[in-house]
């Protein structure tokens, strides 16, 4: 093997036995929780997950109570009765006309429509809402950009010059739902020829306020609105420069609705001096959004509370959120990755001196708290803190931890187990264990009459002249190198063991005496071929050693018994010469 390949294993045997050390213990979960918070930092800026943080957000909403809608905002409805009483739309529009003069009699504050009017009509209902819309001056009309990022003139779709000249203003009604269709975020304002089109519901809270949409400052992170004797109105953004919209609730369960047919009756009836339909004074100073939701024609979004939502609602949770100043602030890479490590931070300190049960109770313990921190901070501080990141960052440390206490037993147990059962100089089983295998296999060769079990004992000679002449560290050097030979040359079956002091035995199952003998030699002519150096001047010194074989009894010889047959081979092999095998 290469030496570099040598080295790296070496290092890592190293590394593992200091891992595992009881003093190393803080620095190796320092490393594994920094590392898993860098690993949870790049999921992070990847976005790996997003798509699973965003129904997380989602699960938030639904926890969260509904917010209050401002009295204020009317939403007039085009469902099936207004379709059923007024006809199949699209409608003439001296219907809107009529709408338009009734919301002015009873002193509404702004009217919007959330209705694209991009194409005159055949007939002279035109200029009939187009007189309507003039005379009662705060009349809103939507743009919508068929694809946001496109310069392109084609792409906007607004109203006829004739309505744009009538109307008080135009707001665009474009919204971008994430990729997996709903919608959580608006821009609230969008650039397209050099001219700024503010959302529709936006520009009705300006109205509300008083406020020309000049006066709104807008930068990458916020929009500020300034609101005349009160503080600035300061609307948090997401780095993308959208705002997250705050969804007050369902759309049954939020803000007045008002059938358009109800009010054209109204009207008609206020007129005529007769008790109205709906009470007149709910629209005096309110800001009305109109909008068709009659199933089939309807613009439907959905949105994290329910998958059908009428596109009109998006325009009056605008204004709500703007009129009630209840703005989601979200967080911010910064402050996620902060979270991030601290709760890194927090991880080892409860995990530090705790053992493995309570590290992972303490982990779970954590991932619970954090997930209703985050569903409270959602709740009560309009705050979007990452949740599934951090949810990531818990388990992988503790998966991380478990793993790392799984390994620290392994290499203990082993350990501990080696201890038992090896030599420690030479790493080869001690008499003990060697024992305990031996009758083992005797026991196995007596139910299986026909198996053969050798074994080789052997002892280095003149072993004490080495340690006398070279020093006693030379001798273990010695003993240490024939073990590796014996290692090398004993197969995967064979028992190697260092019997005491120079004197080996290895147990060969499966192997008759002839072939016991010809291993015996194999390693009796590596141990006489090896160029041992030893001492301070590295003396090249030749070692031998006396062998002795025997093969087990078919019948009922003890283990002793069988050593001691060995044993006299090699107590043969010594008188008749040594460095020699002497089968008994
Ligand atoms: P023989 O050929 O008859 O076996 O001669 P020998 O010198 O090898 O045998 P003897 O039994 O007289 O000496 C064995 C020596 O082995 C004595 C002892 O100091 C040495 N010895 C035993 N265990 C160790 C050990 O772990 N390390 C070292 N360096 N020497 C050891
Ligand atoms: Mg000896
Ligand atoms: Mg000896």
């Amino acid at each position: 093997m290469p030496n570099f390949l040598l080295s790296i294993g070496r290092y890592l045997v190293h590394v593992k036995s200091c891992l595992v050390r009881e003093e190393n213990l803080f620095v190796s979960k320092v490393f594994i929780i920094v590392f898993v918070a860098i690993l949870s930092t790049f999921i992070y800026l990847a976005g790996t997950f997003d798509n699973i943080e965003n129904i997380t957000l989602d699960k938030r909403f639904k926890y969260r109570r509904d917010l209050p809608t401002h009295p204020k905002i009317i939403i007039v409805q085009i469902a099936e009765d207004s379709i059923k009483e007024l006809g199949r739309w699209p409608w003439n529009r001296e219907r809107h006309a009529a709408l338009t003069q009734a919301m002015s009699d009873f002193s509404a504050k702004a009217l919007a429509f959330d209705i694209l009017f991009p194409e005159s009509s055949t007939n002279d209902s035109d200029t009939l809402f187009a007189q309507e819309m003039k005379k009662a001056g705060n009349v809103y009309l939507p743009v919508a950009f068929q694809k946001l990022h496109d310069r392109n003139e084609d792409n906007i779709i607004q109203p006829i010059p004739l309505f744009k000249n009538a109307a008080k203003g135009e707001g665009h009604i474009t919204v971008q739902p994430d990729s997996d269709g709903l919608l959580r975020k608006i821009k609230l304002r969008v650039q397209h020829k050099n001219r700024n089109y503010y959302q529709l519901g936006l520009l009705l809270a300006l109205d509300y306020y008083g406020i020309d949409p000049k006066e709104v400052k807008n930068d990458n992170v916020l929009l500020q609105i300034p609101i005349p004797d009160e503080a600035p109105l300061i609307i948090p953004l997401t780095k993308e420069g959208n705002m997250v919209i705050n969804w007050a609730g369902k759309w049954t369960e939020t803000f007045s609705h008002v059938s358009y047919n109800d009010v054209i009756v109204t009207h008609s009836q206020w007129l005529q001096g007769q008790k109205t339909r709906i009470p007149v004074e709910m629209f005096k100073d309110a800001l009305c959004i109109v909008g068709v939701t009659a199933t089939g024609l309807h613009d439907i979004r959905s949105m994290p509370l329910e998958p059908a939502y009428p596109s009109v609602g998006i325009n009056a949770t605008v204004t709500n959120s703007i009129l009630q100043r209840k703005f989601l602030i979200t967080l911010g890479d910064y402050g996620n990755l902060l979270i991030i490590w601290c709760l890194s931070g927090l991880i080892f300190f409860v995990t530090l001196r705790a053992g493995y049960l309570k590290t992972i109770l303490s982990i779970m313990a954590l991932a619970f708290s954090y997930t209703i921190a985050s569903v409270v901070l959602f709740a009560y501080a309009n705050l979007i803190t990452s949740l599934v990141y951090p949810l990531i960052l818990i388990f992988f440390s503790s998966f991380a931890l478990t793993l790392y206490h799984q390994f620290v037993i392994t290499v203990e147990k082993r350990r501990l187990t080696n201890l038992a059962t090896r030599d420690n100089m030479t790493g080869l089983y001690n008499i003990s264990h060697f024992k305990l295998l031996l009758n083992a296999e005797i026991k196995s060769v007596e139910l299986r009459r026909n198996k053969n079990l050798s074994a080789i004992m052997f002892d280095l000679d003149f072993f004490k002249k080495i340690n006398d002449t070279f020093g006693h560290a030379a001798g273990d050097e010695v003993l240490y190198t024939v073990a590796n030979i014996l290692h090398s040359i004993s197969r995967a079956l064979d028992v190697a063991c260092r019997y005491g002091g120079e004197e080996f035995i290895l147990m060969l199952p499966g192997t008759n005496r002839d072939n016991a003998v010809k291993i015996a030699d194999k390693i009796r002519k590596s141990i006489e071929r090896h160029e041992f150096y030893l001492g301070e001047h590295s003396t090249h010194h030749k070692v031998t050693a006396s062998f002795g074989v025997a093969e087990y009894h078919d019948g009922h010889e003890t283990g002793e018994k069988f050593i001691i047959r060995a044993d006299k081979g090699l107590y043969q092999a010594k008188n008749s010469g040594r460095n020699r095998v002497c089968p008994v």
